[in-house]
């Protein structure tokens, strides 16, 4: 018989958990009110979001593309095809899509298939030949950019071709802005994790960018990460469901360029 009123009936028999789960729904409601008025930075008008894979965009930047997309000139350059599988050329198409479905037109995405940048846990990438690559990026696009947006110095994942790219910070022409990772015990634990890292950070006034996604805004991260179908391995699904940088980004400012 229906599974839907059974379980209606057990929060009915149990108001306790009914009134959390309303406290809960009233305290993203509180949170999401307060950042989508304040925590769009109106200064950004050209931006540029640095990546080591297909898929670290939505998985990792989701929230910051949304935020930004609609009235800031967003870029992706994406330092890899994703290749270790040999999936790259399908990969980069993922890219494309998933970016589109977040908002930025494909014609200002890009990816690399650099033989110093290939994807890989144990492949070593050189931080001022990044840090090349990525001038060379910028001269293409046009020059001047307000930020760029990359990873911390844990890479979310420990990754370190994500590491990688914060190494290459000091050596940019623009303010690199790094996505704070979140500790183990809290990456996982999806909406409630989101939600208490973004108000800690506003009470901490720490400086920080803080970003939330509205739920149809994490709807349309969902839909992001159905285009790269070649990732959607179970334990994807897992992460796509728990992680916290689903929901919320942090990003801390980590280098400033010097005056001319
Ligand atoms: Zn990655």
């Amino acid at each position: 018989m229906p599974v839907l009123p059974g379980a209606l009936r057990r929060v009915r028999r149990r108001p306790g958990l009914l009134g959390a789960l309303l406290a809960l729904l009233a305290l993203a409601w509180l949170a999401l009110t307060v950042s989508r008025g304040l925590e769009k930075p109106a200064d950004w008008h050209r931006v540029l979001l640095l990546t080591a894979h297909p898929d670290d965009e939505v998985m990792f930047f989701a929230p910051v593309v949304h935020a930004l997309s609609s009235r800031t000139e967003v870029f992706g350059l994406c330092l890899s095809e994703g290749n270790a599988d040999g999936l790259g050329a399908v990969r980069r198409e993922e890219l494309k899509q998933a970016y589109s479905v977040l908002g930025v037109d494909e014609k200002r995405v890009w990816s690399t298939d650099d033989p110093h940048l290939q994807d890989g846990m144990k492949v070593q990438w050189d931080p001022l030949y990044i840090a090349n690559i990525v001038e060379q990026h910028i001269q293409r696009i046009g020059g001047k950019l307000d930020a760029i947006i990359t990873f911390d110095a844990r890479g979310v994942s420990g990754h370190a071709n994500h590491v990688a790219l914060h190494a290459a910070a000091p050596h940019l022409s623009a303010p690199v802005y790094a996505l704070r990772t979140l500790p183990l015990a809290l990456k996982y634990l999806g909406l409630p994790s989101a939600l208490l890292r973004h108000l800690s950070s506003t009470l901490a006034q720490d400086g920080a960018r803080r970003f939330l996604s509205s739920p149809l805004e994490y709807v349309r991260t969902l839909l992001a990460m159905r285009k790269h179908a070649s990732q959607l391995v179970w334990f994807r699904y897992l992460y796509v469901l728990a992680s916290a940088h689903m929901w919320s980004a942090v990003l801390d400012l980590v280098a400033r360029p010097m005056p001319q």
